[in-house]
């Protein structure tokens, strides 16, 4: 049964009150924390840049260092005017970190480059043949008159070379430039790594977070070669990752449980107030339905019991109006009770065969004195035999009665009912049997036909006010018959009349027709 268009209007409000905001504020706070962790990322790695930057610079610086150390004594004995041999000998004799001495006089230098480094000029070449894998590194030598001789440097292997300058460039150079805020703590928290052909040095074994990881190429003799700069996987942006990770789960989480609640919260809510509506429907449309025939027959025996009545025939006339109207009465305590129990679950159908020819027939003639009363022309048109079909033979006749009971309300002045059994069915499909009961009433309009076969529900016509009912009837037998495997139709042109038409399906390898029905078996719906 539905609830009134207000309060669903109401849920509706409320859901969406609750549901919007959760999902705007989730919204919200999922996009403010993936921006935070983003600027987060984006400046660590703005920061690893730049320590890569401060890397490859002093370790040009390392190397213009170690050559002015070495290069020293050559110097001196250039300017005191030594030739070539003299300055390889002073060479020779501090070759330090580099591999062997070697001066290139003036006239050579021109396939040479030049790096200048703290505004030093510094020679340097790829070495071939004997020297392939290492490079020439040196300085401008100058004579006695100060004019330059040449370049006098070491032949150097750049990968032994960074190696071996890595640990100092990083623990004492970088905390000591200027440039770089914090010291010691501005180290603090990376991974330095040196990638180069053949070689890949890790200063600590912490990978670092690759995302904000920056790699910056070496240049000059250290061509080839690149540092790796990375946060460690305990860096302040690691954690701000995991923690808005956390965060988002966290949020998303909530969002769902809060829609989720309210989505169970409201549908509990329907729940309730269309049980509050079933009972108060019961309330109002069955005691309604109750008092009438309870009247009647209350005023019959009244007045036969004050003999009152001049002639027998009027009080055959009594008589007959306490039995229709007591079995009205069974009819509407059969459908609430029938009802109650669909409702609960707990209706359990006595399935045995039936004959439907003999079903439909009892029922219609113990209909008939009522259609008479009313003046309906009644028709019942039976087959000599049916398939049997398995089923209820209390609830399938209870099905007709209802489907007889409307027939009889909703007619105007048209009066006639016409009730027709027949098989159905194919060599194609499954054998069936249909029940029809036809009415030429007031019909009912296609917007309504499927409506009027939920619970409670009467069609607002003029006639709902003059007509008793409880909006059980079609609601009932729409269930039975779904609980035999069957179903109801309907073909109905307002102004015209109705068709409601009852499909069972047939029992199988069951005799047509059977002489006695069979010992009932319990089955519940
Ligand atoms: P009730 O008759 O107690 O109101 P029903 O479930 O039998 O409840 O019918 C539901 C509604 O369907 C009725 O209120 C009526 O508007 C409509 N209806 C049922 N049968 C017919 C019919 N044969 N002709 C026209 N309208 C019908």
């Amino acid at each position: 049964m539905a609830i009134s268009r207000f309060s669903r209007r109401v849920l509706g409000i409320i859901g969406l009150g609750v549901v919007f905001p959760a999902t705007l504020l989730a919204g919200l706070g999922i996009y403010l924390s993936l921006r935070i962790s983003d600027v987060v990322t984006a400046q660590s790695s703005r920061y690893n840049l730049y320590i890569g930057q401060q890397v490859a610079e002093a370790f040009e610086q390392e190397l213009l260092s170690s050559l002015q150390r070495s290069v020293a004594p050559a110097e001196n004995v250039a300017r005191g005017g030594a030739g070539q041999d003299g300055i390889l000998a002073a060479l020779a004799a501090n070759t330090g970190d580099f591999v062997s001495p070697h001066y290139v006089p003036l006239d050579d230098l021109a396939g040479y480059d030049m790096l200048l480094v703290e505004h030093q000029p510094l020679i340097y070449a790829r070495g071939s043949g004997d020297h392939a894998g290492h490079w020439f590194t040196g300085l401008l030598l100058r004579g006695t008159d100060g004019q330059v001789l040449g370049a006098g440097g070491w032949w150097m292997d750049p990968g032994r070379f960074l190696a071996r300058q890595i640990r100092p460039v990083f623990e004492d150079r970088l905390p000591q430039n200027a440039r770089m805020y914090g010291g010691i703590e501005s180290t603090r928290g990376l991974s330095i790594r040196l990638i180069g052909p053949g070689r890949h040095i890790a200063l600590s074994p912490d990978p670092g977070y690759p995302r904000t990881a920056y790699l910056e190429p070496l240049t000059g003799p250290f061509d080839g070669f690149s540092v790796r700069i990375a946060a460690t996987s305990n860096a302040p942006v690691v954690w701000a990752s995991r923690f808005v990770r956390l965060l988002v789960l966290f949020i998303g989480i909530m969002a769902l449980v809060l829609v989720v609640a309210t989505f169970f919260g409201l549908r509990y809510t329907v729940r309730q107030l269309e049980l509050a509506q079933i009972k108060s429907s019961i309330v109002s449309n069955v005691s309604h339905e109750l008092k009438t025939p309870i009247a009647l027959i209350r005023l019959a025996v009244e007045t036969l019991e004050m003999r009152r009545l001049s002639s027998p025939e009027d009080t055959e006339k009594f008589l007959h109006s306490i039995s229709r109207e007591a079995m009205r009465l069974n009819q509407l305590v059969d459908n609430i009770l029938d009802f109650a129990r669909l409702e609960a679950g707990k209706k359990v159908f006595q399935f045995s065969p039936v004959n439907v020819v003999d079903l439909v027939r009892d029922a219609a003639d113990s209909f008939r004195p009522r259609l008479d009363d009313q003046g309906f022309r009644f028709e019942v048109e039976l087959p000599a035999e049916l398939p049997v079909v398995r089923g209820d033979a209390a609830a399938l006749t209870q099905c007709v009665l209802n489907l007889l009971d409307s027939a009889m309300k909703y007619s105007r002045t048209r009066r006639a009912v016409r009730v027709v059994a027949a098989e159905l069915g194919n060599h194609a499909s499954a054998p069936s049997v249909a029940i029809s009961i036809s009415d030429r009433g007031i019909g009912i309009s296609p917007r309504d036909q499927k409506s009027i076969f939920e619970k409670f529900v009467r069609i607002e016509t003029g006639l709902v006010h003059d007509v008793k009912g409880a909006g059980l009837g079609l609601s009932l037998v729409d269930q039975i018959m779904r609980a035999h495997g069957g179903h109801i139709e309907l073909k109905s042109t307002v102004g015209e009349g109705s068709t409601f038409t009852l499909v069972l399906p047939a029992a199988r390898d069951a005799p047509a027709a059977p002489a006695e029905p069979q010992a009932p078996e319990q089955a519940a719906s």
